[in-house]
């Protein structure tokens, strides 16, 4: 499928006054060519020429007259939000799932497929592609209107190659994503770890507008963070950094998939707190689950225990408030570490409320210096549950707005 154009490539974003008055006009439009002058710096002719271009590659539009200041009323510039694509695909445990959305990031469509149980390389391979194939064939867009492709996978991306380095769910190793995906669409292709491009995703359009330094922690199937720390996604040497499900809360702990023992994730992510209220129910304890899984305890789930606990069931109160002490420790941890000012959950777990929420919140305040404690804010997230696709695709905004690392991420 021959796809692509050189307006979203990077060699053509490159130049750094382009992007910075393209991010220019994307947060202030409509915005006249002498406002841009004076917010960005950059000279009057300067800006006309580069304004030019990017009116001929149809990325910006000239809109209505503006206030006269004196003289003639200048013309308006704005983004063309409406003109051009970008992709976002999150591969995740149970699925893949893929949209497509303008430059204000507004989705326009959605093509969801259920991914097997460890599948094969391949297999998962033609299943992003496919997914991939419906929602542009949905989006009825003609093909040169498409600037990328980002991509959020669970586990560890090398960012630099586009590799899934490890995606322990599926039990893939060295999935060449970027290569295969470039290929056969013929577009720039970005992966990510999918909680750093939830991060990011909120970074652009959520709780982390604006912020310097936040942290994203993502409570569903598994636990990971994306940190945020000076406009930046922190990466760290070898792409891992934010794997804060695998530190240790307890040392006695259950053990985690990692082969650990008690890792915040092996404490506090779904499936364990699905165990907890298990084992609980099985030493004897009373609770609405037993009925409810007809005696199968297998069958028990962390929205289950969420459920039981909107009915007043204690058992599953008290599991949902250990388990929001947990994750208390591992933010207190990460406060006194690096100082951010907000914490923003994502994932099921967090849409436990104040179940999690008001346990978790105790043992900060109790847990973490003063100081760091008293500078943040914990949030949950509200970007939906499309969040996870948002952040893929803003990989693609970013490359294309801020390929420096002007004004934001
Ligand atoms: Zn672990």
């Amino acid at each position: 499928m021959a796809l692509g154009t050189p307006v979203g490539s990077f060699q053509w974003m490159k130049l750094q006054n382009k992007s910075n008055i393209l991010n220019t006009i994307r947060l202030q439009g409509p915005v006249s060519r002498a406002e841009i002058a004076s917010l960005t710096g950059l000279t009057p002719p300067t800006v006309t020429n580069i304004v030019a271009e990017l009116l001929e590659a149809g990325l910006v539009i000239e809109s209505e007259l503006g206030e006269s200041t004196g003289g003639r009323k200048p013309i308006m510039l704005r983004l063309n939000a409406e003109g051009f694509y970008v992709l976002g695909v999150y591969a995740g445990v149970s699925k893949v799932k893929a949209v497509s959305a303008g430059l204000d990031g507004t989705i326009r469509q959605r093509a969801v497929l259920p991914l097997p149980k460890e599948p094969s390389a391949e297999n998962f391979l033609s299943l992003v592609k496919e997914t991939l194939r419906q929602v542009i064939e949905k989006t009825e867009a003609k093909r040169e209107k498409y600037l990328g492709i980002g991509v959020g996978m669970h586990g560890l991306v090398d960012t630099e190659r586009g590799l899934s380095i490890f995606a322990p769910n599926l039990k893939l190793r060295n999935i060449p994503l970027k290569a295969e995906l470039e290929a056969e669409f013929n577009l720039t292709v970005e992966v990510e770890n999918d909680v750093r491009a939830l991060a990011l995703g909120e970074s652009w359009f959520g709780q982390g507008q604006g912020l310097a330094n936040f942290i994203c922690i993502n409570v569903a199937t598994g636990l990971g963070a994306g940190i945020v720390l000076d406009h930046k996604l922190y990466e760290g040497s070898t792409f891992t950094a934010g794997e804060i499900g695998h530190t240790t809360i307890d040392i006695d702990g259950p053990q985690c998939t990692c082969g650990n023992h008690g890792c915040l994730e092996a404490m506090a992510a779904g499936p364990a707190i699905a165990e907890r209220a298990r084992k609980r129910i099985q030493q004897g304890d009373s609770s609405l689950l037993k009925a409810w899984t007809d005696g199968h305890l297998e069958g028990v789930t962390a929205k289950m225990v969420h459920e039981a606990a909107k009915e007043g069931d204690e058992l599953a109160i008290g599991v949902l408030a250990d388990t929001g002490r947990y994750l208390g420790i591992g933010i207190a941890n990460l406060l006194n570490t690096l100082n951010p000012s907000r914490i923003i959950l994502t994932g099921g777990v967090a849409q436990a409320g104040d179940f999690v929420l008001q346990p978790l919140k105790e043992t900060v305040a109790r847990r973490a210096l003063e100081t760091p404690a008293r500078a943040v804010s914990i949030v949950t997230s509200e970007m939906g549950e499309d969040a996870d696709a948002v952040g893929a695709f803003t990989l693609v905004l970013r490359r294309i707005f801020t390929p420096m690392g002007v004004n934001e991420l």
